[in-house]
């Protein structure tokens, strides 16, 4: 059995720029009632960063301009009906100021990468995610709990600290690992060895692409492929590359998303060396997560059959993670994904939908038999 695992980074752009409103509350009301309609199950990732501040502005101006009253309750119907709500933590935000005359928050890049971070602020900036997420969420179901983390800009590496501080702070799940994932940037990590592409794993607390059978935080992977440059010529995907653009950080190029090896800006290059470059950037393999806003239903049709044909049907039921951003739900992405979502509902002896909770960890610590 896979269960099939939608997962949304809930959020607005990178820049601290955007309307909580239309890139996170009204996207995620349309992802849960398409879900709804066909038995599905989203996890939203709620970036608590931002969330804190945009509570504590509303407490201190009485002004929720930010939605902070339309972000609890849509948290609130989630952990109600059958969905589930797990944290993100965007570590620049925990120091960030209202900029009012340019109209973002401007985050504090010195916190940028949460995993090297000191040990107590790591655990801090957790601690007060967790307290967040599960005051609001009790509210509407006394035993929920928060023991799923996915890292900002996917970054678990440095591992030590930030493995510890979720073992400290009772979280059981990680969901930040997309092998062949390699970044270079304001984070640096390099998932190339990760363990698994699928199979959950206990991690090394020194390295979360490592499985340490003692392990006792879990990594439920983001399902990634290898595939060529042209399998990511997707219209949604085209759309998310002009919403970047538009929306850069302040170094534009430090945290878009490039397949990695594909082409980068840097100083200028002669036609020749740009065209080899690209040429080898068309031939050569780039991580193709498997992302219900940029790949067609289509296309997750077939990473899941693919799934299916190499693992077959183990005894433990093994998650198929797939990741989506509330900011990039278009209407064009809701009818792209129709045809998944029929096909996931239609084989119910093969596939189901569901969150993290329906999964006993342990079952992973010793290797699963593929
Ligand atoms: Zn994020």
């Amino acid at each position: 059995m896979y269960k099939v695992l939608f997962t949304s980074d809930y959020e607005i752009h990178g820049s601290g720029m955007g309307s909580p409103k239309d890139l996170v509350v009204d996207p995620t009301t349309r992802m849960l009632d398409q879900l709804d309609r066909y038995g599905g199950k989203l996890t939203i990732m709620a970036d608590v960063g931002e969330i804190l501040k945009f509570k504590e502005y509303a407490e201190t101006t009485g002004d929720d301009r930010f939605h902070w009253g339309g972000i609890a309750r849509q948290m609130q119907r989630a952990v109600k009906t059958g969905h589930d709500v797990q944290l993100h933590v965007h570590s620049s935000y925990f120091n960030a100021t209202w900029d009012e005359a340019k109209g973002y928050w401007k985050q504090d890049y010195a916190e940028y990468d949460l995993a090297s971070l000191p040990y107590e602020r790591v655990r801090e900036m957790i601690r007060r995610g967790k307290r967040l997420l599960e005051e609001t969420c009790r509210v509407a179901k006394p035993d929920y709990e928060c023991f799923a983390f996915r890292a900002a800009n996917w970054s678990m590496q440095p591992s030590p600290n930030i493995v510890r501080a979720l073992i400290e702070e009772g979280f059981r799940i990680d969901t930040s690992v997309w092998k062949y994932g390699v970044y270079d940037d304001l984070v640096k990590f390099d998932y190339t060895g990760a363990h698994s592409d699928l199979v959950p794993w206990p991690i090394d607390p020194n390295d979360v692409c490592r499985r340490d059978p003692e392990g006792r935080l879990f990594e439920f992977p983001i399902y990634t492929e290898q595939q060529p440059l042209w399998v990511f010529l997707t219209a949604n995907r085209v759309y998310r590359v002009i919403a970047q653009r538009l929306n850069p950080l302040p170094d534009p190029d430090a945290v878009a998303d490039p397949p990695a090896g594909a082409p980068a800006a840097g100083p200028p290059r002669s036609l020749a060396r740009k065209m080899r470059g690209l040429a080898r950037a068309i031939v050569r393999q780039h991580p193709w997560k498997v992302d219900f806003n940029q790949c067609t239903g289509k296309q997750l049709i077939d990473g899941l059959r693919r799934v299916e044909a190499r693992y077959g049907h183990p005894d433990a039921p093994l998650p198929f993670v797939l990741i989506g951003h509330s900011k990039t739900f278009t209407s064009h992405n809701e009818r792209s994904l129709r045809p998944f979502l029929e096909f996931v509902a239609a084989h119910p002896d093969r596939f189901s939908f569901g969150t993290f909770a329906d999964f006993e960890a342990e079952r992973y610590r010793a290797p699963v038999a593929a």
